[in-house]
């Protein structure tokens, strides 16, 4: 089985190479970056340090991003559409309401 890479803080140096070769290709993984980002919790927010990690084959990282390319426009479309329900939703409460004073000025 393989595991999981998990970003952890004792990775300070760019470029390292992983012990652990690519799930899909078996070349060289390596570590392109890391960075650190805020994440909201519920008690305000925490420092997470993400790791961007690369496969050292060409062809093999390219089809990676592309599939993250479709993954994150995915996951756009979902936000999106949740968006617009919300704003739907709204504006039917709004309109609702609106009916609903005219309704009692009479
Ligand atoms: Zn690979």
């Amino acid at each position: 089985m393989y595991k999981t890479f998990m970003p952890s803080t004792n990775i300070t140096a760019p470029n390292t190479y992983l012990d652990q070769p690519c799930v899909r290709c078996g070349s060289k993984k390596r570590i392109a970056k890391t960075w650190k980002e805020k994440v909201p919790t519920f008690s305000g927010t925490t420092l997470v340090e993400y790791s961007q990690i690369i496969c050292t084959n060409k062809a093999c990282q390219k089809l990676f991003d592309e599939n993250l390319e479709k993954d994150n426009k995915k996951r756009e479309a979902v936000r999106v559409e949740k968006e617009e329900r919300e704003k739907i939703r709204k504006t039917n409460s709004l309109l609702q309401a609106k009916k609903t004073s005219k309704a009692k000025a009479k």
